[in-house]
C-alpha cells in the first residue's frame, strides 16, 4: 500500500467507505477532535431506518492511516455485533481482535492492505492504548 500515491489511497479509501456504509449501515464520517472511533446507536433507538452505529475517522491523519483506522473500526462493529461474546474479554485484546478482525474483513472484500505497514500502525496505536491504560491505573 505504500507503493500507492496518495491520491489513489485517497480514491481506495472512498470505495471502502462505500462498500462499509452500504454492506453495514454504517455512517463514515470525518472526525475534528484528533482521534477514530465507533459509537454505535443505542439498542433502544434502533429501529429499520436507523445506521447501526458511526465511524469518526480523524480528518488530519494521511489516507494510509485513515485506511487502517477505517479497517480497525470495522473490527469493533463486529465485536459490537457479537458483544454477547465479547463483552467480557480485557480490553487490549479486544483492540488486537478489531485491529484483526477489521483486516481480514478487507481481505475478503479483495482489499489487500499491506500487513507489514498495517502492523506497525496497528502496534504503535496498541501501545499508546496501553500506555493510556496504565497512565489511568497509576494515577487511581
Ligand atoms: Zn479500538
Amino acid at each position: 500500500m505504500p507503493s500507492f500515491s496518495e491520491e489513489e489511497l485517497e480514491r481506495i479509501l472512498k470505495k471502502m467507505i462505500f462498500d462499509v456504509e452500504t454492506e453495514f449501515w454504517i455512517s463514515v464520517e470525518d472526525g475534528f477532535d484528533g482521534n477514530c472511533y465507533w459509537i454505535p446507536t443505542p439498542d433502544d433507538e434502533l429501529d429499520e431506518e436507523a445506521m447501526v452505529g458511526i465511524i469518526e475517522l480523524d480528518v488530519e491523519l494521511s489516507p494510509f492511516k485513515r485506511i487502517c483506522a477505517l479497517s480497525h473500526e470495522v473490527g469493533h462493529y463486529f465485536l459490537h455485533v457479537e458483544r454477547q461474546r465479547w463483552n467480557e474479554t480485557n480490553v487490549v485484546i479486544r483492540e488486537s481482535l478489531a485491529w484483526y478482525l477489521g483486516h481480514e474483513y478487507f481481505k475478503a472484500t479483495g482489499y489487500n492492505i499491506d500487513l507489514v505497514e498495517y502492523g506497525k500502525e496497528s502496534t504503535k496505536c496498541l501501545d499508546a492504548y496501553v500506555r493510556s491504560l496504565n497512565a489511568e491505573t497509576n494515577s487511581r
